[in-house]
C-alpha cells in the first residue's frame, strides 16, 4: 500500500465511526490522516538527510505509539529485506492530524536515504 491507499483507509475507518458515534448522540472525531513513509517502488520519494536526533525520536514514539497492526511483515520494494508490518499513530492534538506510519520507515530512512516530510519532522522534534 502507498500513502495514499492508508490514508484512505484511515479516512473510511473514521467514518464509519462517526457515523456510530453521532447515532449515539456522541461528537465526532475529525482528524485528518497523514500516512508518511509507505514507500512504493513506483513512486519518486522524498530524499536527504535526517538528524539523528529525530531518528531518536521517531524510535521512541515507536516504542510508545498506539499500534495499529501486528501481523505478517512487510517486504522492502527496493531491496527484498523483509520486516514486521506494525504501524504506528501519533496524534498532533493542535493541528488535528493522525500519522500513520510503517515499522519499515526506519529502513527507508536509514537504507534508502528517505525523508519525511519537514510537517512530520517538525512534529517529532516538538512533541
Ligand atoms: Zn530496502
Amino acid at each position: 500500500m502507498n500513502n495514499k491507499e492508508v490514508e484512505q483507509q484511515h479516512i473510511e475507518a473514521q467514518r464509519r465511526l462517526n457515523e456510530m458515534l453521532s447515532e449515539n448522540g456522541m461528537i465526532e472525531d475529525d482528524f485528518k490522516f497523514v500516512a508518511v513513509g509507505y514507500l512504493s517502488i513506483d513512486e519518486e520519494f522524498e530524499k536527504g538527510e535526517v538528524s539523528t536526533s529525530f531518528l531518536t525520536k521517531l524510535k521512541v514514539f515507536w516504542r510508545e505509539g498506539m499500534t495499529l497492526a501486528t501481523a505478517g511483515h512487510h517486504t522492502c520494494e527496493f531491496c527484498n529485506i523483509a520486516t514486521g508490518s506494525s504501524e504506528k499513530e501519533l496524534i498532533d492534538r493542535e493541528n488535528k492530524i493522525k500519522y500513520i506510519f510503517p515499522e519499515m520507515i526506519f529502513h527507508y530512512i536509514t537504507e534508502h536515504k528517505f525523508k519525511p516530510s519537514n510537517e512530520f519532522i517538525e512534529f517529532v522534534m516538538r512533541s
